[in-house]
């Protein structure tokens, strides 16, 4: 029996009950990074039911299973995010979460629901399914560095894998349509935080003080000329203070000061040197004020590149499932994404199933307490990665059917 994409996407359809059901129970039961412990508990069921052998508690509630196929072939890592935001839901649905100040706000529940359908399927596809494939469900991908920690934790060993695939429902991106494109998708996110010591003192009396108000608003300031003055005009660079707390009083000159930013770039060079730069910036333009600047700066995401061969191989798997009329190209975006901790070790890629529907109202980015998505995304989103996977083995992904 040869094998048949358009059957594969007929039987992804075929779930679309238990994608809904399983999306909208876990929309209902959002957990926060490093607490998904109901989540994975689903999670281990279904796969554990499916015969898979199955690890929990990865990264804390991590949970990896492995399938293996038929045949000789590369071993695969599929990766799932589990986590939600502290966000108050806003809609009025009946699948509304149920824990105030919680919400799947970026749609991680249809992660989670269409990672299940995939391992449903690849199960029932097994006999077509060369290599292995590790199913790697990921706790804390907002900003809390879930991936690295599974990678400390060893899922990047026994097996290793020879290349990674990752999805994204993406509310820019009509219903229907995806994204799947080699090169820098998303960025390489990092933080600084800044204090500023000074001398406080009465606001009468500024000559008897190190006003460390004043020069943090020097520092805001200079900072801007990083972008300006410093990074090639060919590359990118954001570079935006978010936070800056300072003062008690209105007639009280503060000796404290606190700023907190992130910068943004698909250049891992441009990084290092905007770290370095913000660096001596504050702390020379604090010196020069008669303060201090403690200045801490990390990275907490390198940038997401897609693997060319990778890409050509989900492509295929898109040309089959929605048409190549469906398939869009985006400019990179700044927002950064962890599976890239993966995609920094591993080839593969990550692509971005649309999830976006005027007609329904479903049009609030990621993140707004309003956010939701169009569920006739998750069987495209089920069909593709499986897809994927079964595409993948056959010799290395190159044309062959
Ligand atoms: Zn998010
Ligand atoms: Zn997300």
């Amino acid at each position: 029996m040869s094998l048949d994409l358009h059957q594969v996407r007929k039987d992804a359809y075929a779930l679309y009950d238990q994608l809904i059901a399983w999306r909208r129970d876990l929309h209902k039961h959002p957990e926060l990074g490093f607490e998904e412990r109901r989540t994975a508990t689903i999670i281990a069921e279904h796969l554990t039911s499916l015969g898979l052998h199955v690890q929990t508690g990865v990264a804390r509630t991590g949970v990896v299973a492995l399938l293996e196929g038929s045949q000789e072939g590369p071993t695969l890592l599929l990766r799932f995010d589990m986590d939600a935001l502290p966000v108050e839901e806003e809609n009025d649905v009946p699948y509304r979460s149920e824990y105030p100040g919680r919400m799947h706000a970026c749609g991680h529940d249809g992660h989670v629901a269409i990672g299940l359908a995939t391992a449903t399927l690849l199960v029932r596809y097994r006999e077509h399914l060369r290599g292995r494939v590790k199913f790697v469900f990921q706790p804390a991908e907002e900003g809390m560095g879930g991936a690295l920690r599974m990678i400390q934790e060893g899922v990047l060993e026994n097996p290793k894998p020879d290349w990674a695939f990752g999805l994204h429902l993406w509310n820019p991106i009509p219903v229907g349509k995806v994204v799947v494109q080699s090169g820098p998708l998303m960025a390489a996110a990092g933080r600084f935080d800044i204090d500023v010591v000074g001398r406080g003192g009465h606001g009468a009396q500024p000559h008897l003080t190190v006003d460390a108000l004043v020069t943090a608003a020097h520092i805001v300031t200079g900072l801007q000329t990083i972008v300006s003055r410093n990074v090639d005009p060919l590359e990118s660079l954001v570079l935006t203070v978010g936070e800056l707390h300072s003062g008690s009083a209105f007639n009280i000159i503060p000796g404290q000061a606190t700023l907190r930013g992130t910068m943004r770039t698909f250049n891992m060079n441009t990084m290092h040197m905007a770290q370095a730069r913000l660096r001596s910036l504050a702390e020379g333009v604090a010196q020069a004020y008669g303060a201090r600047a403690d200045v801490r700066t990390e990275v907490i995401a390198p940038p997401v590149i897609n693997d060319e061969q990778a890409t050509r191989v989900v492509r295929r798997a898109a040309e089959a499932i929605v048409g190549p009329e469906n398939i869009v190209t985006i400019k990179p975006v700044m927002v950064s994404e962890d599976m890239a901790e993966f995609l920094t070790r591993v080839p593969g890629c990550f692509f971005l199933v649309g999830a976006r529907n005027e007609e329904k109202g479903i049009v609030y980015g990621h993140h707004h307490p309003r956010f939701d998505i169009d569920e006739d995304a998750l069987p495209i989103g089920a069909a593709l990665m499986t897809a994927t996977a079964l595409l993948a083995g056959q010799n290395g992904g190159e044309r062959k059917e």
